[in-house]
């Protein structure tokens, strides 16, 4: 039995499970307070391992590998939250795990997570379970005509995804995916979309970033905007509602929460991360605290950082091709760039990130933004 309240200090080794760029940026700012990383990933070369002292690399259903892991780390943590259950579970037995392996769960399966966040009072799109084909009319009555169609587990960037019109649609997408358990849910005609992100320490104080919003490509985070451009009263709303989720969760760690902002100004959470987050990249450059740096601090149970911010940020991530300009990026001496290490650089592959920092301000004007925007876009 691993004590909980353990504080792990410095010179210690963090465990993290997954290889890819948020292990690796969790790797940087933990390595910036002097900790040590082993990594468990599958693929020697992932960025991660680039730049841990210790790697295992096995599938993440090895138990043998998992035992090795365990007397490798102090604590463990998790980069993405597709981690097998078993292993989760396994890890648990055996060594200390932050955030616990239960809130993975929820966040790996959309219908236990939607559950969750209605149980709680937050509110969701409107969705309806799919096991079965009679599912399928009574989903398609209490949603509409048309949906968006989900895989339940290990969708991510619009992956195991479809926009489906009428319930013979529904029924043939639903086919096609091999029968998955799935939701249907109704579409959003959202003002925008935000994410906020916060930390909760083993003290249970938490510390939330500011909201930033965000914008996609192709279902992939494109452009991060910080802050937000929501009123005081949806940004404080959007901040109570990230507490009760982590405070619900008794989280230790971080997550991430990303919302639909609707027209008639509610908020609908859509999905939960109980890990760093695409859209928290602006923390580095921007704030006094990264998200990186505050979930080593939660989960090492040493107090959280402040997570003010003292710049307006711009982040544009680097998909695909995008990377091959990084020289003309990096010539502009006012962009900070960010390269993730990878070899390849297939359609929608995040390579890297951009921010660019703007004067702090608690809110944007139109034109600066619009300049900002058309900059980054063509510089990046
Ligand atoms: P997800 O994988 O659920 O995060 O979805 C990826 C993106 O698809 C979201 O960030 C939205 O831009 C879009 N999307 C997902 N669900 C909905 C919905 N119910 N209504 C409208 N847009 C959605």
């Amino acid at each position: 039995m691993v004590e909980q309240d353990l504080t792990i200090e410095p010179g210690s080794t963090i465990g993290i499970m997954g290889g890819g760029q948020l292990g690796r940026m969790i790797a940087l700012a933990a390595s910036n307070l002097g900790y040590r990383i082993a990594v468990f990933c599958e693929s020697e070369d992932d960025p991660a391992t680039q730049v841990c002292q210790k790697a295992v690399i096995a599938p993440f259903n090895d138990f043998l590998a998992l035992k090795k892991f365990t007397s490798m780390a102090d604590v463990i943590t998790f980069e993405f939250e597709n981690v097998p259950a078993e292993a989760a579970n396994f890890l648990e037995a055996h060594s200390l795990v932050r955030p616990k392996p239960k809130v993975l769960a929820i966040a790996q399966d959309r219908i236990l997570e939607k559950t969750f966040l209605n149980e709680i009072g937050i509110e969701t799109a409107p969705w309806a379970q799919i096991n079965q084909a009679d599912h399928i009319s009574r989903a398609m009555l209490s949603l509409g005509h048309d949906a968006i169609f989900k895989t339940a587990r290990f969708g991510y960037d619009g992956k195991g995804q479809a926009t489906i019109r009428g319930d013979q649609a529904l029924l043939d997408t639903w086919i096609a995916a091999g029968k998955p358990p799935s939701i249907a849910e109704g579409i959003v005609d959202f003002a925008c979309e935000i994410s906020v992100i916060i930390a909760r320490g083993l003290d249970g104080k938490t510390q939330c970033y500011d909201i930033a919003e965000n914008q996609h490509r192709n279902h992939i985070l494109d452009t991060t905007i910080a802050p937000g451009r929501v009123d005081f009263e949806i940004s404080e709303q959007a901040k109570i509602i990230a507490e009760k989720i982590a405070n619900s969760l008794s989280l230790v760690g971080l997550i991430a929460i990303e919302m639909f902002v609707t027209k008639d100004r509610r908020i609908l959470v859509n999905e939960i991360a109980p890990r760093p987050h695409n859209s928290g990249h602006w923390t580095i450059d921007a704030c006094v605290t990264s998200q990186f740096e505050q979930l080593v601090r939660a989960i090492c149970g040493l107090p959280l950082g402040s997570p003010q911010r003292h710049s307006n940020a711009l982040m544009r991530n680097l998909l695909g091709k995008d990377v091959e300009r990084w020289p003309q990026i990096i010539a502009d001496g006012e962009n900070k760039l960010h390269l993730y290490g990878k070899r390849g650089a297939p359609p929608g592959r995040k390579m890297g990130h951009v921010t660019r920092l703007f004067p702090l301000s608690p809110s944007w004007d139109s034109v600066t933004l619009d300049t900002a925007m058309t900059s980054i876009r063509e510089n990046s």
